[in-house]
């Protein structure tokens, strides 16, 4: 496969952003080989600058659950833009999002939005530290929230890929505040809640991690978080950034029957663009400023273009029983077809699903935590997304990153990825 024309889009690139890209995760440093640079994309596809066409499994990371370009999205944003594109100023068509939000994720009562993921998580941490007056937070290795000063400890997925898990720029004491234990382990987070439980603003979890490759939280670690940040009168803050709207209609809290106090959303939420939110119970939200004291602002928060593609989406996901069915088969039947490929060319790896996300994981047990993720074999993974890529599937360019499976992908979609992996796992063997 020819990539020319992407191979000098990124050396201009590289001379004017740091590294060619904007965002760690599009450069291919975990797989080798320089990124592609993307044209256009259409339902399940991607179309590079050369021409060349992939079946698209990383949906922007996330966002495109309905798939590129989908009729009614376009049609929502192609209304908005024809009214202009921000205003700073309230819109009904915010509340209509905040509705469908608040209607269709259980621990909603009522929702800030704001322009990204890693706004949603700085937001939600600060509320909780201001509701509760106290300092200090709980996360877990391998999780990732985004950016944020605090969060940026043992991160998953671009940070962990690079080897950086502690940022050079994140101050010893924004950390200092900050508690890290490991994922799936209730004997580890009652031993750290027992010691310092009073002094605990809030526990923020991926309640199903896609940022060390998908690992989906036992029922025993949701039921103990949810037991224990009570009895200490602590925040359970679930990030469904990437989760919300994926796992479920209403996100892993409405799969699983676990009900968080405060819930981070982004992703599909903006049906493509940029939005971010944080929604919890009423009493802990009006503690945001200007209801509250709760410092939070945005210029461009609920920016009309985006809350747009954002109620069109949801509403697409909301008015249709199947939506879920479909998804739930089409990737059931994508993570079947990869474990048969992997047997039968004898490569020791695993698949971890849950709803329309899904890893591929060169691991032979169980992926639970950061310290299994890590054990894989990363080497075979680079290997294999090299293989892929050249046969036309885009998969995410790390061994720690969830793929997703959309609405536009068609069973021959799946069965073109499969026959590809079953090509490319034969020459790994
Ligand atoms: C993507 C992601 C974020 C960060 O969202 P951005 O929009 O990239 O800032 C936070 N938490 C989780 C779980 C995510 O997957």
């Amino acid at each position: 496969m020819q990539r020319v024309k992407s191979d000098a889009a990124f050396s201009r690139a590289c001379g004017l952003i740091p590294g060619g890209v904007n965002s760690p995760a599009r450069a291919f440093g975990a797989v080798g080989g320089r990124p592609v640079f993307i044209e256009r994309a259409d339902g399940a596809y991607l179309f590079d600058v050369d021409g060349n066409r992939y079946v698209d499994y990383i949906g922007s990371w996330g966002p495109m659950i309905l798939g590129h370009r989908h009729p009614a999205v376009i049609a929502a944003l192609e209304a908005a833009l024809a009214r202009g594109t921000s205003y700073g100023a309230p819109t009904e068509a915010e509340s209509e999002l905040a509705e469908l939000i608040v209607d269709i994720v259980p621990s909603v009562e009522k929702v800030r939005l704001v322009n990204s993921g890693t706004e949603a998580t700085m937001s939600a941490i600060r509320l909780a530290r201001g509701y509760t007056g106290r300092d200090r937070i709980v996360k877990f290795a391998g999780d990732y929230h985004g950016h944020v000063d605090s969060l940026l400890v043992a991160a998953g997925s671009s940070a962990a890929t690079l080897g950086v898990p502690n940022s050079p720029g994140v101050t010893a004491g924004t950390t200092r505040d900050t508690i890290v234990l490991a994922y799936n382990d209730v004997a580890c987070l009652t031993d750290a809640m027992s010691t310092h439980g009073d002094e605990i603003a809030a526990v923020i979890v991926e309640p199903v991690a896609g940022n060390m490759g998908c690992v989906p939280a036992s029922g025993e670690f949701l039921a103990a978080l949810r037991d224990i940040t009570r009895q200490h009168s602590a925040l359970l803050i679930f990030d469904e950034v990437m989760s919300g709207f994926r796992v479920a209609l209403g996100g892993a809290q409405h799969r699983f029957g676990v009900t968080p106090d405060l819930t981070t959303l982004g992703k599909i939420i903006g049906g493509g663009l940029p939005v971010g939110a944080y929604g919890g119970r009423t009493e802990i939200m009006d503690h945001v400023l200007p209801a509250g004291k709760v410092f939070q602002a945005g210029t461009l928060s609920g920016n009309p273009l985006a809350v747009a593609a954002g109620i069109a989406t949801l509403e697409q996901l909301r008015g249709d029983e199947q939506v879920y069915k479909r998804l739930e088969s089409l990737a059931a039947r994508l993570a079947d077809g990869l474990v048969e490929q992997a047997e039968r060319h004898n490569v020791p790896a695993r698949v971890q699903r849950v709803g329309s996300m899904l890893t591929l994981f060169f691991h032979e047990g169980a992926v639970t935590d950061w310290d299994s993720a890590a054990a894989c074999d990363t080497d075979r993974f680079a290997a294999f997304f090299r293989g892929m890529l050249d046969r036309g599937v885009y998969l995410p360019c790390s061994q720690f990153e969830a793929l997703f499976v959309s609405l536009a992908h068609s069973e021959a979609d799946i069965d073109a990825t499969i026959a590809a992996a079953g090509e490319v796992l034969g020459e790994l063997s």
